[in-house]
């Protein structure tokens, strides 16, 4: 088995924002080389096969190609995502609040690559020492003169979000660093195209762009050798729920979701068997015992129909409701709704309600089919992803743990 925190946690590099200590870690190295031949630096995060990590998968070298690409303009941006707001979602405020340096000069090495000229560092307020963190690490570049050796202007800003969960999708996120309500907005034209006051802009999660500066530093190679079978690099797990040792951990892009549950969390509170995992955050399908032996890596999570999403895995254990919780993340989504899309603020808000009225006993079969059409209409229906988030989780759960559903209206009719 390989270490754990070998690469954005290892220990000596948790400085917190101290540019002394980070440079003295070997921090800068990175961004130095990139600076010596710009040109390369995408070919080699295409070799490196990056992925965004926070939640997409897409190939971080198509959306910087896409962005080099966009022709020349007055003003190029880049955002730093930081709003992770996601229930069972909490390693990008660890990262900044320990790394903020790797994040920083990550972002800069992606700047040099696309020829950004703003960079926004995006960060939800609610991570209020992650971004007390940055803010004072930002501060540290702009000082020390390093940012001089681009060549040309580079400003860089810490923008806080408006901390709803919606703000994180990327038409939101432009929206909010405009001034306005993190609303989205219909894609095309793609923010490569016309981003913040219309200018192209990037945006990359705060885990993909910790990756750079090592990347860079270290090779290609170096990194897809990091995973296990096919996959490449690391990946921050995020695991919670009914397990013994809840946290962060930082592996092998690809390791089995048996070894993450048992071998690092150690195994499920008072040796109960587990149910489920609700895989990617509350917004997936789930998976069950049978899919313990999954490679926890994009593709491998794919082919059983779910998605690896942040990396987030809740854990639930035998005894423990499917229909609460499904509950729990329902009303989450319909509180979560910007309500542009009527579908969505309804169809959320409706699933929602159903979903209450069966937990609490109250509920009748017509509730049941009336979750199931829910299914089938939302998904494909709003502007963004949030419903067919909502209904994936849903439908997943009608699907395996129909039961559970039956015993909670205990064959009511209407
Ligand atoms: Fe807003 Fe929902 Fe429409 Fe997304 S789908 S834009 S969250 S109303």
């Amino acid at each position: 088995m390989k270490p754990l925190n070998y690469v954005l946690l290892r220990q000596e590099i948790r400085v917190g924002p101290d540019l002394g200590a980070w440079l003295a870690q070997g921090g800068g190295e990175g961004l130095e080389q990139a600076l010596a031949d710009p040109a390369a630096l995408i070919p080699l995060i295409e070799a490196a096969d990056l992925r965004g990590l926070g939640g997409s998968g897409f190939p971080a070298h198509r959306k910087w190609r896409f962005m080099a690409e966009s022709g020349p303009a007055a003003a190029k941006y880049l955002i730093v995502n930081g709003n992770e707001d996601e229930p069972g979602t909490f390693k990008d405020r660890l990262l900044l609040d320990e790394t903020p340096h790797q994040v920083i000069e990550g972002a800069l090495i992606a700047a040099a690559a696309v020829g950004a000229t703003q960079v926004l560092f995006y960060i939800n307020p609610a991570i209020t020492q992650g971004l007390r963190h940055i803010r004072k690490a930002v501060k540290q570049w702009q000082e020390s003169g390093l940012l001089e050796r681009y060549g040309r202007p580079i400003e860089l800003k810490v923008h806080p979000s408006s901390g709803h969960y919606i703000g994180g999708e990327e038409t939101a996120a432009i929206s909010s660093v405009e001034g306005g309500f993190p609303f989205p907005k219909v894609k095309p034209p793609y923010p490569a195209e016309k981003g913040v006051h219309g200018h192209p802009t990037l945006i990359n999660n705060v885990e993909t762009l910790s990756n750079v500066s090592h990347i860079v530093r270290r090779g290609a190679p170096w990194f897809r050798d990091l995973g296990l079978g096919a996959a490449s690099g690391a990946k921050l797990y995020c695991l919670s729920g009914d397990v013994l040792r809840p946290g962060v951990y930082e592996l092998p892009m690809g390791t089995p979701l048996a070894e993450l549950v048992y071998q690092h969390g150690n195994g499920l509170l008072l040796d109960k068997k587990l149910k489920a995992v609700f895989t990617g955050g509350p917004s997936n399908t789930i998976l069950t015992a049978k899919d313990l032996d999954v490679a926890l890596d994009f593709e491998s999570v794919l082919q059983r129909r779910a998605r690896l999403g942040t990396g987030a895995m809740i854990v639930v254990s035998h005894g423990t409701g499917i229909v609460k919780r499904v509950t729990e993340y329902l009303n989450f989504f319909a509180a979560s709704s910007c309500g542009q899309c009527p579908s969505c603020k309804t169809g959320t808000y409706y699933a929602a309600l159903l979903l209450r009225k069966i937990d609490t006993g109250q509920g009748s079969r017509a509730d049941l089919e009336s979750l199931q059409n829910l299914c089938r209409i939302l998904p494909g229906s709003g502007r963004c992803h949030l419903p067919d988030g909502a209904i994936a989780v849903l439908r997943s759960s009608l699907d395996q743990f129909m039961p559970e559903y039956e015993q909670a209206i205990g064959g009511r009719r209407p």
